[in-house]
């Protein structure tokens, strides 16, 4: 078969052609570049390999472009990348790769570009076109890639026990292209997982989280999470997540299965977010119900309190996962935190306060909350779920008008810490925090007015509560505005 090449690729494959054929070696486009063009997927990363130098035909390949391009050289890897028109290629020799138990990273030496594609891990990444006079543009299939692409199969070239006891990252390569590809992982590959999942052990917790993302990121992750689940990876490398699934069942009645019905949550969630951190969220909002799990008769099962034990494993996980401990994580510790709030909301009648104080405590992650809160609904009923979601539609309404109201999305209260201290002339304190609350709380239940009279008058009560004796009254005009964490 005849690989059709397209406009936009013919200057990059007829210069690597003609460099090829100066330095004297055979070359060839292959592995995922190929696989993702018969695939029709956008791809910008081009792998040439060459039965000889790679780095040498990388710099013959620079002085035929214009602009010449840098050539970057990869000496312990023996490859070289340039960019050329937004394109990426890398150049590589063809290689033999042999494997030792305790390392997945092989042994090479140079070999011929059949040796080459039996080292890649699936016979869809096994495909390379030729670059050379005899059979420019022929597709060079030896282990049926072309017909597993049709039937969207995932198969490794030789033996998969061999391939993944090699390499067993490529076991989550292969959960992953299956979740990526919407592809099946043929069965002897799939058994193969299963038989030699705690080879997981001797890959890097970055490349397993690297991969995990990369699922998380498809258009529905859920695939790639059964997967790891029914290969029994997953219980090695996430088991605070498989500890959601199963349904206990005390005196006839049950609840429901927590980890599909996140996985669920975050498939909902796919189809209106990309933003991978509240994806992350998504995933965990559940994670604490394991462990606050508890039955009464009078309730049945409870999760109480699942949020906030749910919010403190946030950093736990995140480190073992090695996810950054920044921003991102805060962010989905807040969803975790909150995301039973829109519902709570919903359930009660909508007062302001309410309203605000959600708003308040959400700040500008309020929209982000309240797509996860509407992915969390996984009834399947649908006149529940109708009614469900038309209650969001009300309360984002509803959030609407009071932020526009009382723009409570950055809101600080108008009278600050130092206000505090100063009419007091007191130091830093347990008094300062405790007025500090006092206040806000007020103002969030309406009980004061948000302005700076009624505040500080409230707080002028407060402070002779707590014993303490205004020396200095100030008015608003005396005030330093002074931008304050709340
Ligand atoms: P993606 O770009 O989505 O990660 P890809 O298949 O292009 O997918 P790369 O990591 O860029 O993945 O690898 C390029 C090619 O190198 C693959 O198509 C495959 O042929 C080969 N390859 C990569 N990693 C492995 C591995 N662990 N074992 C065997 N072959 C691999």
């Amino acid at each position: 078969m005849v690989f059709n090449i397209q406009p936009h690729e013919r200057e990059i494959f007829n210069t690597v052609a003609k460099a090829a054929r100066q330095c004297n070696v055979p070359a060839y486009v292959v592995g995922g570049y190929v696989r993702d063009r018969l695939l029709a997927r956008p791809t910008d990363d081009i792998d040439f390999v060459c039965v000889g130098d790679g780095i040498r035909l990388a710099q013959v390949v620079a002085s035929m472009l214009s602009p010449r391009p840098r050539v970057v050289v990869y000496s312990r890897f023996g490859t070289a990348m340039l960019r050329h028109n937004d394109m990426e290629l890398e150049f590589v020799g063809a290689r033999k790769e042999s494997y030792r138990a305790d390392s997945r990273k092989p042994d090479v030496e140079e070999g011929t570009l059949e040796d080459d594609q039996l080292r890649r891990d699936f016979t869809i990444n096994a495909l390379a076109v030729s670059l050379n006079d005899e059979d420019f543009g022929t597709i060079l299939d030896p282990f049926d890639g072309l017909s597993h692409l049709e039937q969207k199969l995932l198969k490794t070239p030789i033996d998969p026990g061999q391939t993944f006891a090699d390499d067993p990252l490529r076991m989550m390569r292969a959960i992953r292209f299956a979740t990526q590809l919407d592809f099946r992982i043929e069965d002897e590959t799939f058994q193969a997982i299963s038989k030699y999942r705690n080879r997981i052990h001797i890959v890097s917790q970055e490349r397993i989280t690297a991969e995990m993302e990369k699922i998380l990121a498809s258009a529905k992750p859920s695939i790639g999470f059964k997967l790891l689940f029914n290969t029994g990876l997953l219980k090695i490398i996430f088991p605070e997540f498989v500890a959601l699934h199963g349904v206990e069942v005390r005196n006839g009645i049950g609840h429901k299965d927590n980890f599909y019905h996140t996985l669920q949550v975050v498939d909902n969630l796919c189809h209106k977010s990309k933003d991978i951190w509240l994806r992350w969220a998504a995933m965990l909002h559940d994670i604490a119900k394991p462990p606050t799990k508890r039955f009464n008769d009078t309730e049945g099962w409870t999760f109480h309190g699942h949020e906030n034990l749910g919010a403190a494993m946030v950093p736990r996980i995140f480190k073992k996962l090695r996810l950054p401990q920044n921003e991102h994580m805060k962010f989905v510790q807040k969803m975790v935190q909150l995301h039973l709030r829109p519902i709570a909301l919903t359930q009660e009648e909508i007062t302001d306060s309410a309203v605000r104080r959600l708003l308040f405590d959400a700040g500008d992650d309020i929209d982000a909350l309240m797509l996860l809160a509407e992915a969390d609904i996984t009834s399947k009923n649908d006149t529940k779920v109708k009614k469900y979601l038309r209650n969001y539609q009300y309360l984002r309404q509803r959030l609407v008008e009071v932020e526009e109201s009382d723009r409570m999305r950055n809101w600080q209260p108008p009278v600050s810490g130092i206000d505090i201290m100063n009419t007091f002339e007191i130091p830093p304190s347990r008094e300062v925090g405790t007025i500090k609350n006092a206040i806000r709380e007020a103002i969030l239940d309406g009980e004061v007015k948000n302005t700076f009279e009624a505040a500080y008058g409230f707080m002028l009560e407060k402070g002779k509560e707590l014993g303490l004796e205004a020396k200095h009254i100030l008015t608003e005009s005396t005030v330093e505005t002074v931008e304050e964490k709340p």
